[in-house]
């Protein structure tokens, strides 16, 4: 596997794929890679040749975030890549971010949800992204479902650039008890795992609920959140939306997303559901 850490190095490597006609399919990463990740490598490879970038982004921490102890393995995350056959790590250095004076904002996405705990993230997430289109020039790129919000986000900047990327979702993946897994994970104990898996239960009952009749949006959140807080957790939303996160104040309606976010122990977690 070939590992660029320069932004001229990685961008010269791309301009030749495309000399050559060949696709480029992005997976960017924070790193410490698990099995979502992999899922979303395995899901590149079938489009073209697989660049994958790890980058802990400082510009989506916000103040008194985990920027400092975020999970790092470079190590590890080569070993997976290479055992993947993936072609390409492209492994910039912080002057990816330094001196940036431009950033990409999208106001109205940006304060609701995630954007309401986390008043700077977005703009961080989206201005890495655009930069690394900029640097990998990919023709496909792909996003977990997991950060929903994260990719509805990326597919809206695409299309207001009218970059030539397509934004490709992949859907969650999950450890055995049914917690999304998340690099974030790694700062759960046994225990803490054992509890934080009652999360996704609680979105499936609601799911369930949905399936069987319940269809106001209010009694649905009430029900989530009623659950969560018995578990022990701490809210910070719990949402019924249209696919494009706008919220639902009546009924929910099939292919809605129910959108969470909880505290535990310190630890953020998020997830989601898709009604039907
Ligand atoms: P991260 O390294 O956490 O920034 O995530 C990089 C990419 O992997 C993002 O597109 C995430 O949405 C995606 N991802 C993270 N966790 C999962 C998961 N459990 N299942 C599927 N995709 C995921």
């Amino acid at each position: 596997m070939k590992i660029i850490t320069e932004i001229a190095e990685m961008k010269e490597f791309s301009h030749n794929l495309k000399k050559a006609e060949k696709k480029i399919s992005f997976v960017p990463t924070m790193g410490k890679l698990h099995d979502g990740h992999v899922k979303l490598i395995e899901s590149a490879k079938r489009y073209g040749e697989t660049v994958v970038s790890i980058f802990v982004n400082p510009l989506q921490f916000g103040q008194g975030e985990d920027f400092d102890k975020y999970p790092r393995d470079i190590k590890i995350d080569e070993k997976i890549l290479s055992d993947l056959a993936v072609p390409v790590l492209f492994y910039p250095a912080s002057d990816i971010v330094e001196n940036t004076d431009t950033f990409i904002v999208n106001p109205e996405y940006s304060k609701k949800l995630e954007g309401l705990f986390r008043p700077s993230h977005f703009q961080g997430v989206l201005t890495i992204v655009m930069k690394l289109f900029c640097i990998v020039e990919p023709d496909f790129a792909f996003f977990g479902l997991k950060d929903y919000q994260q990719f509805a986000l990326i597919k809206k900047m695409a299309e207001d650039f009218f970059l030539n990327v397509k934004i490709i979702p992949v859907e969650t993946v999950r450890e055995e008890s049914g917690i999304a897994m998340s690099s974030r994970n790694t700062y759960l104990d046994g225990a803490g795992k054992e509890t934080a898996s009652a999360f996704y239960k609680i979105l499936l009952t609601t799911s369930d609920l949905f399936k069987k009749g319940e269809k106001s949006a209010e009694k649905l959140t009430g029900f989530v959140i009623k659950e969560l807080i018995k578990k022990g957790f701490k809210v910070d939303y719990v949402e019924i939306t249209d696919s494009a996160l706008n919220r639902k104040y009546s009924d929910a309606e099939n292919g809605d997303i129910l959108l969470a976010a909880i505290r535990y122990k310190g630890v953020r977690l998020i997830d989601n559901i898709f009604l039907s």
